[in-house]
């Protein structure tokens, strides 16, 4: 079983009809189907205006499609019980491409990083703390960094904490959207180098979601192509094209 299944999805966004005569209706995801297995990580590749955050949203489970099936380890999560939504939730991190307007910049990045503990883990403040340092240390931070707030942290060392707090509770999956692309061409390879590093010592897969070939070649295991809404095409690492 992979995963996750995604089974012909389709979604269209309909806007207000201005003019009768336009079909106002827009097609963001036809017929998409693709799977990611355990410990691997599919890219998916598109320009703008290609569907790939209506496809984050829709994996990410808050975004219904129309058509078509989200399955995460065999279960439909848009058709499930209470209790396996919760474990779907935990088990599914995303990381987005803003590092400073997702995060509260009210927030210390002790607290960014524990706000999922807090939701899914019973721990005393003293494990709290220590689970929140090994992460900090896992990421290429410190102890040093737990009381700072966004602002005093740079682009790349503000992705870093919300890598943190996406594998904070051990999750199966993490879906990736833009998370490198606003970062300067040093970090990136850096955040990449991280990713990667991560992926192998926890077992973890991803879903790459970017506008940046490059990028999404030097971390994908499979990679497919979105325009206008449909998967045109699909690479595999096996394939001549990877390698060249
Ligand atoms: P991408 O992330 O690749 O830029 P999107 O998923 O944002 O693509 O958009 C896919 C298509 O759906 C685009 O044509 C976009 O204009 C349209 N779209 C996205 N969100 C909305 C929305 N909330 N209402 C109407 N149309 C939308
Ligand atoms: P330590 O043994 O010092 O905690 P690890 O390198 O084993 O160091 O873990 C560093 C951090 O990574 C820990 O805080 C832990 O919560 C987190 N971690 C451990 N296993 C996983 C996993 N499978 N997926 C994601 N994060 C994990």
């Amino acid at each position: 079983m992979s995963l996750l299944e995604v089974r012909e999805v389709n979604h269209s966004y309909h806007s207000k009809k201005l003019f009768k005569w336009k079909d106002q209706s827009n097609r963001a995801l036809i017929d998409i189907s693709f799977s990611i297995e355990e410990g691997t990580c599919l890219g998916l590749l598109g320009t703008s205006g290609a569907g790939k955050s209506t496809l984050g949203k829709v994996v990410l489970g808050i975004q219904r499609p129309q058509q078509g099936q989200v399955l995460f380890q065999g279960y439909n999560i848009y058709n499930t019980d209470k209790h396996t939504q919760r474990n779907i939730r935990r088990n599914l991190q995303v990381v987005f491409q803003d590092s400073y307007s997702s995060v509260n910049p009210h927030m210390t990045a002790e607290r960014i990083i524990s706000e999922p503990l807090d939701n899914y883990e019973k721990l005393t403040l003293n494990e709290k703390r220590k689970t929140i340092i090994s992460l900090l240390e896992r990421v290429g931070l410190s102890e040093k960094d737990l009381n700072k707030y966004p602002h005093q942290f740079s682009g790349g060392q503000l992705q870093r904490i919300n890598i943190a707090r996406a594998i904070s509770l051990k999750p199966k999956l993490i879906i990736l959207d833009e998370s490198v692309s606003s970062l300067d061409m040093v970090t990136q390879r850096l955040i990449l180098e991280l990713l990667r590093e991560l992926k192998d010592d926890f077992g973890l897969s991803y879903l790459f979601i970017t506008h940046n070939i490059k990028a999404a070649f030097s971390i994908s295991d499979s990679l497919g192509v979105l325009e206008k809404g449909e998967l045109i095409e699909f690479y595999d690492r096996k394939d001549q094209f990877f390698s060249s």
